[in-house]
């Protein structure tokens, strides 16, 4: 199977091998890699996958997808990846509520949050990838972060061969335990640094270094390549696919159903990832009747699927649910090309990027979406109301993103009945956020980040996810604090060790 570009790659001819879409990342074009057909799953394959496990599952999915990587390698990465040291309670928790409801947790990972779904096994498809076309060069990723990704990043390639990593965080613009968390990784490859400035500034820097030529070609001659570890890469979007599969799956046992039984899916969305990759199972077969898109107060995403024009021109809003606030959803991309085609996705992208800033998708494509997407979003009021009401009323404890997320759940299925069970994905520990978390249940918001986790475990008898409780009594390994001037100068520092 070949790899092409969101962006009419018939202009730029690309067609790339799938190693070789994971070792670029981005198109030449600027667009995003996409399969050049998506496989399908019969309801006979989905009956045999009943019996396997996670990784049995993942490396079946995966190797549908990328198609010079054998399953045994598949497997050995899946295998190791998705272990029981990584995920003590198994890959994925599912977690029957209310009338129907699962909650599917994402978080039972190394970092306490769903992005370990991907980045625990995409750092291992990149190293293959490396070998797979001969690259002789040693990778270099560069992360800012403005918490969440740097550390499950850090985790994910840590001791991974051939490959080197960086993330600069904001001085202070982070969480006590996101700092904590990531100042005491290990692992002989890599390297954090706080930045003075904000997550922008970082982001920026970190941008202007990518497409710095002296810089590249310096790096070059030393014998590395500099690529970035974020959600445009097919490698961290492929993995995400596995487990709408394998919590079907469990649903249809669950429930005693059969197979071809409908779902609806909702998703907490920022980067349009997540939610992307249900859709794309169900492009592979699995019987996904609507997908419901919860936004927060950024709710760029609801307006665009309610009216058809995406514009970003709008004020960037801070949520207790940060991990979705986003203006830009750059997965959204990957949905136009498989719903429009690419030749009108390079002309909505033009848009985008143009003074404008937004685009208006024809009727015909709207309609598309509508039929298979609904848009709702939840305020921050309703987000704390939510946390509370499903503490109170079923004892479930639920972090910020996924309330967004199980409050359109239920507005949707005031609005349209509730005859299909609904698959929610939950995507972080609640302790993750745990002072967002705590002041929904109390009205009191702890000051302390470190403290905060103490505190919600008294108040909800929940015990603190041990990779948490580690990192806040871990010895601090790294006290690096730089201007974004010397950023560059910390990359070489780091590889000349
Ligand atoms: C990244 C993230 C999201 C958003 O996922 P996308 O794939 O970017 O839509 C939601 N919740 C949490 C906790 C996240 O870390």
């Amino acid at each position: 199977m070949n790899f092409v570009s969101t962006r009419d790659a018939r202009l730029t001819n690309e067609s790339v091998s799938p190693a070789c879409a994971i070792k670029r990342g981005i198109a030449i074009n600027g667009g995003l890699y996409m399969p050049g057909h998506i496989p399908t799953l019969s309801a006979d394959d989905l009956k045999a996958m009943r019996t396997m496990s996670y990784p049995e599952c993942a490396a079946k999915i995966i190797s549908m997808y990328l198609s010079d990587y054998t399953y045994e390698e598949l497997l050995e990465d899946a295998n190791n990846a998705y272990s029981t040291e990584r995920f003590p309670n198994g890959a994925i928790g599912m977690r029957d509520i209310d009338n129907g409801k699962f909650f599917l947790e994402l978080w039972h990972g190394p970092t306490c949050a769903f992005k370990d779904m991907a980045l625990q096994i995409m750092p291992r498809l990149l190293s293959r990838a490396l070998k797979k076309t001969a690259e002789d060069r040693e990778a270099v990723i560069l992360v800012a972060t403005s918490g969440d990704t740097g550390k499950a990043a850090l985790e994910g390639y840590c001791d991974v061969d051939g490959i080197n990593i960086e993330v600069f965080y904001p001085a202070g613009g982070v969480s006590k335990v996101q700092e904590m968390q990531m100042v005491t990784q290990k692992g002989k490859n890599v390297n954090v640094a706080a930045v003075n400035g904000n997550f922008d500034d970082a982001q920026g820097e970190v941008k202007r270094i990518f497409i710095d030529k002296a810089f590249v070609k310096e790096m070059n001659e030393k014998g590395y390549f500099l690529t970035s570890a974020n959600s445009i890469n097919f490698g961290r979007l492929v993995p995400q696919i596995v487990y709408y599969v394998f919590a079907y799956l469990r649903l249809i046992e669950e429930q005693g159903a059969e197979i071809g039984k409908e779902v609806d899916i909702c998703v907490p969305t920022g980067n349009f990832g997540n939610i992307l990759a249900a859709y794309m199972a169900k492009r592979m077969g699995l019987p996904f009747r609507k997908f419901i898109c919860a936004s927060n107060e950024n709710n760029i995403l609801t307006d665009f699927i309610n009216t058809g024009v995406y514009d970003k021109n709008r004020d960037f809003k801070l949520t207790i649910s940060p991990s979705m606030d986003i203006l830009v959803s750059s997965n959204l991309e990957r949905l136009l090309y498989l719903i429009a085609g690419d030749e009108k996705v390079r002309l909505w992208m033009r848009d985008l990027r143009s003074e404008r800033g937004a685009y208006t998708v024809d009727e015909e494509t709207l309609a598309a979406i509508k039929t298979e997407f609904c848009g709702y979003f939840c305020s921050e009021d309703n987000t704390k109301a939510t946390i509370k009401k499903y503490f109170d009323e079923h004892g479930y404890l639920m972090d910020t993103h996924t309330a967004v997320a199980a409050y359109c759940a239920d507005k949707f299925r005031e609005e349209n009945g509730s005859d299909v069970p609904m698959i929610i994905a939950s995507t972080a520990s609640p302790f993750k956020f745990a002072q967002g978390v705590y002041g929904a249940l109390t009205g009191n918001v702890p000051e302390d980040a470190v403290k905060a986790l103490d505190m919600l475990a008294d108040i909800s008898g929940q015990a603190i996810p041990a990779p948490l409780s580690t990192a806040v009594n871990s010895d601090v390994r790294f006290t690096e604090k730089i201007d974004v001037s010397s950023m560059r100068d910390s990359v070489r520092n780091f590889l000349n060790k």
